[in-house]
């Protein structure tokens, strides 16, 4: 006999598979077949948006938050199904941090300078339709998080989701549109294709109607949107190193590291993806990683098989990115528990499992001979993206010098990766840290263009 929570659950897959099925290839409710007609309803859309109050913007966001903690578990499931990376657990995480910690309407703010010769503010309206690229590895979170900030600021906006999560993606847009309109707001606020290309995101770059493109993946795509001759605001790739130095709590710092690396198979741009220690503390950090954290000490050989298996002459084998340790090393022929969580090893930095952006909870970790070492280690690694650092230290002089010459958009002091996204630190959530363009963790502000607006001689009532 079944008992009513198996018959749920079975329910639920089911659901989320019929969704699964249909979200992709079925066009209405903001997707459609082709990239000029998905600009013009959007076009329409954004008519409609920016005559509605801030009020009525922000009941839309409410109804997006909404379902998106309804839908947490279904997008979750249909990320992992789709792409084969991450895992669902972290994955339902992140669908509530995004509904729960996105910024709305209140990051819509004004400037006022009022005196002798008058008032005046400045203002922050909307771009019109923003054109929006999304990656595979966050997909739905992504689009969720760019609507909600694109839709606060006035605009609307289409995507041109990454092929290999185009179900997910686009089950998102629906949910979003289906808010909009059960909020009292207009259908396409945000957009999408049935089948997203190279030739349609390169009709999105061109389009009159775009003034401003968001671009969240890897080089490639930023290195196109900045070329594009528009606006762009550019989300790139990061190698994020966690330096330790002697004056850290070494035991917090292994379970903090390992925590942040695993988080969703280390899919998220912020991620631990290697560790630069100083020599003093090298082995008794990776001791606890081993005892306490559920990581597995590569061999020289068994490092070598990750190399041949998980790097192709091309880059990544795309197989391997957001795979579990487990199933990582079941590739490799070894065979270990459940708890194994992360595989680590000690290397020089120019090792390929520790230079490269694997995406995969494969930690490296570098020995330095003193704390500039260290730093000129960890600067190496990141490669210059100036995206995401971390350090476990309890030296200030120590932390300002690695965060003033590692110069990244984020930099966790003592915490896991993740406490930059708000989840376990202060702030706000963001799926676009725009690392290449500068403005840094999106938000609402980020996508809206500064107005000044003048009454000379007048309204100041001081
Ligand atoms: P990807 O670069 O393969 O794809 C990202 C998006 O860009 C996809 O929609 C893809 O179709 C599109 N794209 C790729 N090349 C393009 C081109 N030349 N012209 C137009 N569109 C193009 O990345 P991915 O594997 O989906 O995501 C992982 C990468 O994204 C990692 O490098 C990660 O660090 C980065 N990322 C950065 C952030 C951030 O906020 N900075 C967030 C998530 C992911």
């Amino acid at each position: 006999m079944l008992n009513e929570q198996a018959v749920q659950d079975i329910v639920k897959e089911v659901v989320a598979k019929l969704n699964l099925t249909d979200a992709g290839t079925e066009t209405g409710m903001g997707i459609f077949t082709d990239m000029n007609e998905a600009i013009a309803a959007a076009k329409k859309a954004q008519a409609v948006l920016k005559r509605m109050s801030m009020d009525q913007r922000e009941k839309i966001i409410s109804s997006i938050r909404k379902k998106t903690l309804e839908n947490a578990e279904t997008l979750a499931r249909m990320g992992v199904d789709e792409t084969g990376m991450g895992n669902v657990g972290h994955k339902i995480l992140k669908h509530r941090l995004v509904a729960e910690k996105t910024p709305g309407t209140e990051d819509i703010t004004t400037t006022a300078w009022s005196g002798d010769r008058g008032l005046t503010l400045v203002e922050m309206g909307p771009f019109g339709v923003i054109g929006a690229i999304t990656p595979c590895t966050n997909p739905s979170e992504t689009i969720i998080c760019n609507s909600i900030g694109m839709i606060a600021g006035g605009n609307t906006v289409v995507f041109n989701p990454h092929p290999a999560a185009i179900k997910t993606s686009n089950y998102a847009v629906r949910m979003i549109n289906q808010a909009s309109v059960e909020a009292g707001g207009p259908e396409n606020v945000a957009c999408s294709l049935v089948k997203p290309t190279l030739e349609t995101s390169a009709i999105m770059m061109k389009h009159k109607d775009i003034p401003l493109i968001a671009a969240t993946g890897g080089p490639g795509v930023v290195t196109a949107v900045l070329s594009s001759g528009k606006r762009g605001i550019g989300a790139g790739a990061g190698n994020p190193p966690a330096l330790v130095d002697e004056t850290a709590d070494i035991r917090k710092a292994a379970e903090d590291i390992v925590n942040g690396c695993t988080f969703d198979n280390n899919l998220p741009c912020i991620a631990e993806k290697e560790v630069v220690a100083v020599d003093s503390i090298v082995d008794e950090l990776m001791n606890y990683m081993i005892t306490e954290q559920g990581c597995y000490l590569a061999s020289k050989e068994e490092q070598d098989k990750l190399v041949a298996t998980v790097l192709t002459p091309k880059g990544l084998n795309r197989k391997c990115v957001g795979r579990s340790a487990k199933v990582l090393l079941g590739m490799i022929g070894v065979e270990v528990p459940d708890s194994i969580r992360c595989i680590i090893f000690e290397g020089e930095k120019e090792h390929p499992l520790i230079s490269t952006e694997l995406m995969m909870p494969i930690l490296g970790i570098v020995r330095a001979k003193d704390f500039d070492d260290a730093v000129e280690k960890a600067v190496w690694l990141e490669h210059g993206n100036r995206h995401s650092a971390h350090i476990h230290s309890k030296n200030v002089d120590n932390i300002t010098k690695y965060a003033k010459a590692i110069d990244t958009a984020i930099l966790v002091k003592n915490g896991p990766s993740y406490a930059a996204l708000g989840f376990g630190g202060e702030g706000f959530c963001t799926f676009t840290i725009a690392s290449r363009t500068g403005e840094g963790l999106t938000s609402a502000s980020t996508f809206t263009k500064r107005r000044r607006c003048v009454m000379s001689d007048s309204l100041c009532i001081r």
